[in-house]
């Protein structure tokens, strides 16, 4: 048994090391995986209303988050204290004491915000010289 088997194993275990180092050695994969990162990132740091990169990302408490002016866009009828739906899942939550500004600030969201733009920024800086 165990002479037959070992031949097999052999091969798969070959096989797969090689299909390993073929993928090291492929530098297109790599681009993929750093486009999927890159789309991650964009998903994440999109604002579901606006559409754009947050601006001041607030949490609430289904843990969907909105930029605080698109939030007091859809909220501006509302009062302190009233229950209204979460634009994305509709679970409510209720506004604030202190208005919508008191919602809990997301500071993940912020931090990814920071670095697609300081990433931006990069690539843009980088590219300017070949474009002129
Ligand atoms: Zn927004
Ligand atoms: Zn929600």
């Amino acid at each position: 048994m165990l002479l037959i088997k070992l031949p097999v194993f052999f091969s798969v275990s070959v096989k797969s090391m090689f299909n390993t180092l073929k993928n090291l050695l492929q530098p297109r994969r790599r681009t993929i995986a750093m486009a999927t990162v890159d789309s991650v990132t964009a998903d994440l740091t999109t604002c579901q209303i606006c559409w754009e990169t947050f601006d001041n990302p607030k949490s609430l408490p289904c843990l969907h988050a909105f930029c605080l002016k698109c939030l007091q866009a859809c909220f501006h009828y509302w009062r302190p204290g009233y229950e209204v739906p979460c634009p994305t899942c509709r679970t409510k939550f209720k506004i604030p004491v202190d208005g919508l500004g008191g919602l809990q600030h997301n500071f993940i969201i912020q931090r990814l915000v920071d670095v697609r733009k300081a990433k931006e920024l990069t690539i843009t800086t980088e590219q300017q010289p070949g474009r002129s």
